[in-house]
């Protein structure tokens, strides 16, 4: 069996058409649940039965309250959260604390809640009917990950927020028949010191991190900052490197 990953959103920001990261994998699982998650019809947010979080960042989880809030009291089971322990708690702490947002965890009880938090670490597989989901190393300003998304077809890497580094194409080197690396460039060149600071890669950042992989699949680049999106993009272009690379498309269905 194939899977479908379809990029609800892969911007660095919002404004126009632009929805930040979401991506929604075989109609029941979201990777991030970012702005566009709210273009999916309500139909389609009740059919979501797990939701697996790079990291805690407001970009990659605005989405998830207002997920939980639309499909409470429709959904028979649960809605699966998996993110590491340190993701857990910082949700758990600033965000489902019944000051910002309620804690869905017990509602509409502690016995059967519509939220429940599933721990996992790097390395550790998931299996989801025919799509295996493994998180993998990153680089960020908080707890991160990317995931490594398998069938017996191929598999897609997604970098999520992150700098990269060699524990991260250490797994990515592993992985058989991939088909798509979706790896981050945040900032354009001139930005270069912000993009280290907040743990973002910039074009030649990237170009960088790239001699570190020894595949050849097909590079998708995600989470443009809008302001300099097409900048960005045209100095990725221009890099000196031995893969093919595009942008990633908001919208578009990558199957796998
Ligand atoms: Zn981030
Ligand atoms: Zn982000």
């Amino acid at each position: 069996m194939s899977c479908q990953l379809r990029v609800l959103g892969c911007s660095g920001g919002i404004g126009g058409d632009n929805r930040t990261t979401s991506f929604l994998l075989n109609h029941t699982i979201l990777i991030d649940a970012g702005t566009g998650v709210g273009d999916l019809q309500l139909a389609e947010l009740q059919e979501i039965e797990h939701v697996f979080l790079t990291h805690v960042h407001l970009d990659h989880i605005a989405c998830l309250p207002l997920l939980l809030d639309s499909v409470v009291g429709v959904r028979s089971s649960p809605v699966f959260v998996h993110a590491t322990a340190q993701t857990i708690a910082l949700l758990r702490q600033h965000i489902f604390n019944w000051l910002i947002w309620p804690d869905f965890s017990t509602i509409p009880s502690a016995d059967q809640p519509s939220l429940v938090f599933v721990e996992h670490e790097v390395g550790q597989a998931t299996v989801i009917g025919e799509v295996t989901i493994t998180p993998l190393p990153a680089i960020h300003t908080v707890p991160a990950v990317g995931f490594l998304m398998e069938t017996s077809q191929g598999a897609i890497v997604f970098s999520g927020d992150s700098i990269a580094g060699p524990d991260f194409w250490l797994a990515v080197n592993q992985v058989k028949n991939l088909k798509a690396l979706i790896i981050e460039t945040a900032f354009a060149d001139k930005e270069h010191q912000l993009a280290d600071a907040a743990k973002h890669l910039c074009p030649s950042t990237l170009a960088e991190q790239l001699r570190g992989w020894q595949g050849g699949a097909e590079v998708l680049i995600t989470h443009l900052k809008p302001a300099d999106s097409e900048l960005t993009i045209q100095e990725v272009l221009a890099l000196d490197h031995d893969h093919p690379i595009r942008r990633l498309l908001q919208g578009e269905i990558i199957e796998f």
